[in-house]
């Protein structure tokens, strides 16, 4: 069966077909600039060279529509017909409190993600929207949505609830919810693989280090805590966000530099993090290159980012009372050795130590942890397409 995986953004599309015997992509591509001057749509067969459509995409339906039509292109295609489709996977950010797992799409559920839209006002809106065109376009084929927040969702109250009258919680459902939950769970369950064992027996802490960052402590398979919370802006310095901050900082900085509500939160999403702290890039290959040319302040921002990392791997060894595993996966925990050395010096109390021949690896699942070390480093690269897939895949041969 093949599964069509798709990820919408507000102003772009990024999508994958999945053959599930192989378990590897048919073709992939992204579609850029919907709605503004310039759309294009970038199609990659994975046995053929890449074609780049250039043409009016004014929305998600014209969007998808030229998807399909790419998926079965006489010249560039990779099936004949849209039969051979068996389903569709969505990835929804947000499910809030009502979506623990993935399901079938059906009105309800579309209502039910409608109704998250004030928890992700930027991110449900267009994934709604890429539902309701693969509704219209492929009429009869079943769509699964696979949640960010849902793999969070057996964390227990009290590490899910923040120290503000309960009352708001129940009126506004303000407590944490985490994000990054397809990566984490899918690279824990690769760690039980790799470890060769049950992942039910297992204490995990898993670090999805890229543009933005979070990490996970996960005992036998289920997520008990996460950096990330009410927004994918707590927790670990990113790319551009802040992380955690003294709540304080925020008040006197709109005080200080005169910024309202929106300026804010656009300030501490678009302009902080590594970028902020370095002057240089939100990008860590920009940073490092800067730091490894003596910029003082680039290298700063790597050590506030490793510091950060190190300190959130204690608390959740303190949460997990041990840890068999730390995984490291995303953009920078799958290729930054360096950075890998630095989170992990210094956490022999954890008896975690790198093997820096091993490190050297990169792009592929390996155990880069000394012979002796009681606590396994895993590099995982991330694969939340096959993720979102393999959910899919499930839940439409359930029924
Ligand atoms: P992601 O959000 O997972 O796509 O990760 C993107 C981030 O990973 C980029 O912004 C880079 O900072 C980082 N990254 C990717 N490749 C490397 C590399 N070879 N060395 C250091 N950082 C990298």
């Amino acid at each position: 069966m093949n599964i069509l995986v798709i990820n919408c953004g507000s102003s772009s599309l990024k999508y994958q077909l999945l053959d599930m015997e192989t378990k590897n992509p048919v073709a992939k591509g992204l579609v850029e600039r919907i709605g503004m001057v310039g759309s294009v749509l970038t199609h990659r067969p994975a046995n053929g060279e890449k074609e780049i459509i250039t043409a009016e995409i004014p929305n998600h339906d014209v969007a998808i529509q030229m998807v399909l039509d790419a998926l079965v292109n006489s010249e560039y295609g990779v099936v004949k017909d849209l039969s051979e489709i068996g389903a569709v996977g969505h990835r929804v950010v947000h499910g809030g409190e009502k979506f623990a797992s993935s399901v079938l799409v059906t009105d309800e559920v579309v209502k039910g993600i409608e109704d998250c839209i004030e928890l992700a006002p930027l991110h449900n809106p267009p994934n709604v929207a890429g539902i309701k065109a693969c509704q219209k376009l492929m009429p009869g084929v079943p769509e699964v949505v696979v949640f960010d927040t849902a793999f969070h969702q057996t964390m227990p109250a009290h590490a899910y609830l923040y120290g503000i009258p309960y009352e708001l919680y129940e009126k506004y459902k303000i407590r944490k919810y985490g994000f990054h939950g397809t990566s984490h769970k899918y690279v824990s369950q690769r760690a039980a693989a790799m470890l060769n064992r049950p992942i039910e027996d297992l204490k995990l802490i898993s670090c999805h280090l890229g543009n933005g960052s979070s990490i996970a402590a996960i005992k036998g398979g289920e997520s008990i805590e996460t950096s990330m919370g009410f927004t994918p802006l707590e927790g670990l310095t990113m790319g551009t966000r802040c992380g955690d901050l003294d709540p304080s900082i925020v008040s006197f900085i709109m005080r200080k530099e005169n910024l309202t509500t929106d300026g804010v939160d656009n300030f501490m999403n678009k302009q902080c993090g590594v970028l902020g702290l370095s002057g240089v890039s939100s990008d860590f290959r920009d940073i490092e290159g800067a730091a490894d040319e003596g910029n003082k302040r680039a290298q700063l921002a790597l050590d506030v980012f490793a510091h950060d990392v190190k300190k959130y791997i204690g608390s959740y060894a303190a949460v997990l009372d041990g840890a068999d595993a730390i995984i490291f996966t995303a953009g920078l925990g799958e290729n930054s050795a360096s950075m890998r050395e630095n989170i992990v010096k210094g956490l022999s109390y954890l008896g975690a130590e790198i093997d820096p021949e091993k490190n050297k690896v990169r792009g592929e699942e390996i155990d880069i942890a000394t012979a002796d070390s009681n606590c396994r480093v895993l590099v995982i690269p991330t694969n939340e397409e096959l993720m979102i897939a393999m959910e899919t895949y499930d839940i439409v041969n359930q029924g």
